[in-house]
C-alpha cells in the first residue's frame, strides 16, 4: 500500500474538506398533489407525470384501503389547486 510521503497541513486538510458539503436535493412539487417529488420522476403518492397518470397506485391495495386511498389523495389535490390558484 502506498504510504504518504508528507502530512498534509491543516490548512490543506481544511480547504479540501470544503467541497464536501451535501447539497439539499432540488425537490419540485407534484403538479397534482401537491406532495415534494424528485424532478423527472413519476409521483409515487398519485402516480402521475407531469399531470398525466401513469402509474396505478390502487392496484395494489384492498378495496378498503383504495377507498382510504382516495379520499387521502382527493384532499390533497383539492389542497394543491388552492395552492395553484393563489
Ligand atoms: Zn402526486
Amino acid at each position: 500500500m502506498p504510504v504518504p510521503r508528507q502530512r498534509h497541513t491543516k490548512s490543506k486538510r481544511n480547504r479540501q474538506r470544503s467541497h464536501q458539503a451535501l447539497k439539499a436535493l432540488g425537490l419540485t412539487k407534484c403538479l397534482k398533489c401537491g406532495q415534494p417529488i424528485l424532478p423527472h420522476q413519476v409521483c409515487k403518492n398519485c402516480g402521475t407525470y407531469k399531470g398525466r397518470e401513469v402509474l396505478d397506485v390502487m392496484k395494489k391495495l384492498t378495496k378498503r384501503e383504495q377507498k382510504k386511498r382516495a379520499k387521502e389523495l382527493k384532499t390533497q389535490e383539492e389542497k394543491a389547486q388552492e395552492e395553484h390558484e393563489h
